[in-house]
């Protein structure tokens, strides 16, 4: 395979760069959960579960209304799943009052019953008006779902659909190191993503830095021709996977695709714009 990158430096979101004190400048930091199967099978099949540097099975907020205090929801190890999760919410009682925490509990029960579907049927709210369906104070979302709704879109809850966070709470409280979280232990392009250039180099494959796809050339019957790289390069191959974020994808489209239904959905799909300030 050939790996085209648009940029000089690898990584995508997860892109870091030195700054000329030698200190690392990152797009984001990261944080990978115990839920992500995949990045833990690509770590291990790349050799460097290692690099994953696993903190204690605790969520921690900042208090709003009490400056320099947290809260704690701490998930006891001996417990599978749900039932640390629960423990964790039941035992939190700084930022949920006992009726909060039953009324919570209660709107998640369809969720963790009826799965996908229910969860999907939720997509029509946003993550407010469904607390408020649920009779759960507006207090609730403002101090746990602002933090909650930023991580998971950098967006606020009356924005959010409640779909998104009901697939992280669902699989949080499926699975029992859902919740758990670990950074990796150095810059990612460095610690991540050389390792993986390296074995798709190992095996024969090229990563290509500094290779802008610009114009996706289709032949007569609609399929993929070649791919046209701003250096005016052409690439063909056998087959063609884009892993470009969703607002480019949607400028690369070529013009008889837009109709299919597959990519017309495309149309709804909108980036949220990020700013990441160092201090
Ligand atoms: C500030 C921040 C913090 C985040 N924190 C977390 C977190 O803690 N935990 C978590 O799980 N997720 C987090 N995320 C989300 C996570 O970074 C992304 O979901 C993930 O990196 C997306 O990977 P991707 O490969 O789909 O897209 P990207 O990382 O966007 O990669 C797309 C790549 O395509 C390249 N490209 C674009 N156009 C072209 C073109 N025309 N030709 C060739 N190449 C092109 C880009 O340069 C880029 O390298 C965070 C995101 C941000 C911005």
């Amino acid at each position: 395979p050939i790996l085209l990158e648009a940029r000089d430096v690898l990584g995508g979101k997860i892109a870091a760069w030195k700054d000329k004190d030698g200190d690392w400048y990152e797009t984001g930091l990261h944080i990978f959960f115990g839920a992500y199967p995949n990045i833990q099978n690509l770590f291990g099949e790349l050799g460097i579960d290692d690099r994953l540097q696993w903190k204690e099975h605790s969520m921690i907020f900042a208090m709003p209304n009490k400056p320099g205090e947290f809260s704690r929801f701490d998930f006891p190890e001996v417990l599978p799943a749900p039932l640390n999760g629960i423990w964790a919410i039941l035992k939190n009682n700084e930022m949920l009052t006992w009726p909060e925490k039953v009324k919570f509990a209660i709107g998640l029960v369809p969720a963790i019953l009826g799965g996908q579907a229910y969860v999907e049927a939720q997509d029509g709210l946003t993550v407010k008006e469904w607390m408020r369906k649920q009779g759960i104070p507006d207090r609730v979302t403002t101090e746990v779902f602002i933090a909650m709704s930023k991580a998971l879109n950098f967006i606020n809850p009356d924005e959010l659909s409640m779909q998104c966070i009901l697939i992280a709470l669902n699989r949080f409280l499926q699975e029992k190191h859902g919740s758990k979280m670990a950074f990796l232990d150095g810059s990612p392009p460095e610690r991540l993503c050389q390792p993986i250039v390296d074995h798709i180099q190992s095996l024969g494959g090229e990563v290509r830095l500094n290779s802008r796809l610009q114009k996706i050339e289709l032949n007569n019957d609609g399929t993929v021709k070649s791919f046209v790289l701003q250096n005016n390069s052409v690439i063909e191959a056998d087959a063609y996977v884009s892993a470009a974020p969703v607002d480019i994808f949607k400028l690369l489209v070529p013009e008889n695709w837009k109709e299919i239904p597959y990519f017309k959905k495309l149309d709804k799909l909108v980036g949220v714009p990020v700013i990441n300030v160092h201090i």
